[in-house]
């Protein structure tokens, strides 16, 4: 069933500082539209109880992508085409730039923004596990001043994070590294496109002298919440690269994951796949070890 539009309100406070006061206004009351790629859908299906949004995309503090020497800064409202265009990002974070060119179309791509995927909190989305690889940290502001966290800590379970209602994501920051690492992304689903993913692996990686220095590695689609796969990590670190290692590491992966049954796939298919993926991106490290 379709919603009722006009008992929705959409206002456009001309300023971040009069945005903040309306959110700050009644806990919860208000709550942030951005790209409105998330929304609209659930306003079309008349799923969508909230009925007051705060449009924020006029918003030059939302916008942009900064580089400095020891980060990427990307504002909340950073499109995924904005994404692709960016010659430092497809640098140095490919694997975010993938998840972005296979999110949605092109309108999708135009319009969705990262902090909606984000805040969205989709355990299917395909740009957490890349940002979770990467060890992204967010920036939330409101009234009271701004904090950090990194992404590793945000999702708190189905749907829920660290945020409060009168907090805004301003924010994604990506420390830059000088090593040269394997990145290594896959985003499975019924179709090359237009899909919503089955599971999705993000992989970073860097082999010295035979082993394995540095690794992280994220997930999604295989538990209520974007994972990054520290136990997985840790069976890998410092270890040279042979079958007792991807057995230790499939194990640690395999207990830390849980997928389930639903419409679009099975667990066992998720744990296999992700399974396989977690092999395959072993391999490629070890190729860069012998080259
Ligand atoms: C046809 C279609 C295909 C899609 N395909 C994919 C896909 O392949 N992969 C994928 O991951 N997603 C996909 N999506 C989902 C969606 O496009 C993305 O999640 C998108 O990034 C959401 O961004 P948005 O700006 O449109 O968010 P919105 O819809 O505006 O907001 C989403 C949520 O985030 C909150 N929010 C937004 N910005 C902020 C902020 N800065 N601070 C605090 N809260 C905020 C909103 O209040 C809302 O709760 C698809 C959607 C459609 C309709």
């Amino acid at each position: 069933m379709r919603a009722y539009v006009p008992s929705y309100k959409l206002i456009s406070p001309g300023s971040l500082s009069e945005t903040l006061n309306v959110l700050a206004l009644d806990d919860g009351t208000w709550k942030p539209f951005a790209g409105g790629t998330d929304l609209m859908v659930l306003l079309e299906s008349g799923q969508l109880p909230q009925k007051n949004y705060v449009n924020i995309r006029n918003l030059p503090e939302l916008r942009g992508i900064e580089v400095s020497d020891d980060q990427v800064t990307l504002g909340a409202l950073t499109t995924y085409t904005e994404v692709q265009n960016d010659k430092v990002l497809r640098e140095e974070f490919p694997m975010l730039c993938q998840a972005a060119s296979e999110t949605g179309g092109l309108a999708i791509q135009n319009r969705g923004t990262l902090g909606g995927n984000i805040v969205n909190a989709s355990p299917a989305a395909d740009s957490p596990p890349a940002l979770l690889a990467y060890d992204a940290e967010l920036e939330l502001v409101s009234k009271q001043g701004q904090r950090r966290i990194r992404y590793s800590s945000f999702h708190t379970g189905y749907k829920q994070m660290d945020i409060q209602p009168d907090e805004l994501l301003r924010a994604i920051r990506l420390p830059r590294t000088k090593a040269s690492l394997t990145h290594y992304y896959r985003k499975v689903g019924t179709r090359k496109a237009q899909a919503i993913s089955k599971t999705c692996f993000a992989g970073v990686g860097r082999m010295s002298a035979g082993r394995i220095t540095e690794v992280r590695i994220a997930l999604g689609s295989v538990a209520p919440i974007p994972i990054r796969c520290t136990r997985t990590e840790a069976a890998l670190v410092n270890k040279s690269i042979d079958s007792e290692t991807v057995a230790t590491a499939s194990a640690a992966l395999a207990s830390e994951i849980s997928p389930i049954d639903d419409l679009r796939s099975t667990r066992n298919y998720r744990l296999k796949v992700s399974l396989n993926l977690l092999e395959d991106f072993i391999s490629r490290l070890a190729q860069t070890s012998i080259s």
